[in-house]
């Protein structure tokens, strides 16, 4: 297992030198990948957009996350960890991937995605529509063995095609479950809500491997309880987590591609995530932002707190994930 036990680690900018609105923008002003001899978590963007049923801009996404992060301080309260302290972050930039071939956008990502997690190093992407989870999870697959996956969306995104096409924003689960990318005994949707096509939808989606807490249940229970419950879901496999933003509602998140009411609080959204430390995070994407909806960044906010919440959760864990640290948990599909 690499380290950098001589090698200290660089953090953001000095938000006393130059102030946080100030210079070029990298995630929550960062180094960027060519600033700093090695890494242990890159933040890529993925800006892609061609697999949208409904309002495309997700594109301009991580460009608009990225803006939006400027404010993230150092130290966060709630996990008690440094995250760009306890682990070397960069902003890698975007993963180039075409924007009118779809098959050949996902060939790329993935090819990307396998680049910057080499040797245990862990990535968090910035999109782009939810199509780019697929190859974000063939990447992350390759190394761990089929993933437990934590998906937090408003959507199943377990349909079948939409005009023939396999592969979009609607579909990156069932794709990936036949694939064999996921874990079927310890996957989970969260915030699930809205209208689908039929009630056969919640079947097939179960049968693909994921089980189903929906957005109500946070009204019922409280954030407790639903923390619980993905804990005893996921257990201690690999696990990664995909957040589409429209799982917040769309009150706290307008600038988004497909848009549902009823939806989680933000607040509701960045408490889970921080109830799941110790869990044995591979890799994590946050997608779905579409700037053009949003409003005086709110979104986009919303978005940024939300993969500082990923980057607390590694700064809990170590450095570098080895297969090792992995041993025992793969399991069979
Ligand atoms: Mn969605
Ligand atoms: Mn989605």
């Amino acid at each position: 297992m690499a380290g950098h036990a001589t090698t200290k680690v660089v953090g953001q900018t000095d938000a006393q030198a130059t102030p946080r609105f100030a210079g070029l923008t990298t995630f929550a002003r960062l180094p960027r990948l060519d600033q700093v001899p090695d890494y242990d978590v890159a933040i890529a963007g993925v800006p892609f957009d061609a697999g949208c049923t409904y309002r495309s801009g997700a594109r301009f996404g991580p460009a608009h996350i990225r803006q939006a992060s400027r404010l993230l301080r150092p130290y966060h309260l709630g996990l008690g960890v440094a995250p760009f302290e306890a682990n070397q972050v960069v902003d890698a930039g975007d993963l180039s991937a075409n924007p009118f071939n779809i098959p050949q956008a996902l060939e790329a990502v993935s090819q990307g995605a396998a680049q910057l997690i080499a040797d245990g190093r862990r990535l968090v992407a910035l999109g782009g529509d939810h199509t780019i989870t697929l190859p974000l999870l063939r990447a992350v697959a390759q190394h761990h063995g089929p993933l437990a996956v934590l998906h937090f969306d408003s959507h199943l995104d377990t349909w079948g095609t939409y005009f023939g096409a396999e592969y979009t924003h609607g579909s990156p689960f069932r794709r990936a479950s036949e694939e064999g990318l996921i874990d079927r005994n310890h996957s989970i949707h969260v915030g699930i809500h809205g209208s689908v096509y039929a009630e056969s939808d919640l079947s097939e989606d179960t049968d693909l491997g994921f089980s189903l807490i929906p957005s109500e249940a946070l009204e019922e229970g409280g954030v407790g309880p639903v923390v619980q419950r993905i804990r005893d879901r996921v257990g201690d496999q690999p696990l990664y987590i995909s957040t589409d933003i429209d799982v917040i509602d769309v009150g706290m998140a307008p600038g988004t591609g497909t848009p549902e009411a009823g939806g989680l609080l933000t607040r509701e959204l960045l408490l889970i995530l921080r109830g799941l430390r110790g869990l044995q995070l591979a890799g994590a994407d946050l997608v779905e932002v579409c700037p053009a909806y949003d409003h005086a960044e709110v979104t986009g906010i919303a978005a940024a707190h939300v993969v500082y919440e990923y980057l607390a959760l590694m700064a809990t864990e170590p450095r570098r994930l080895s297969n090792e640290s992995l041993a025992g948990h793969q399991v069979q599909q």
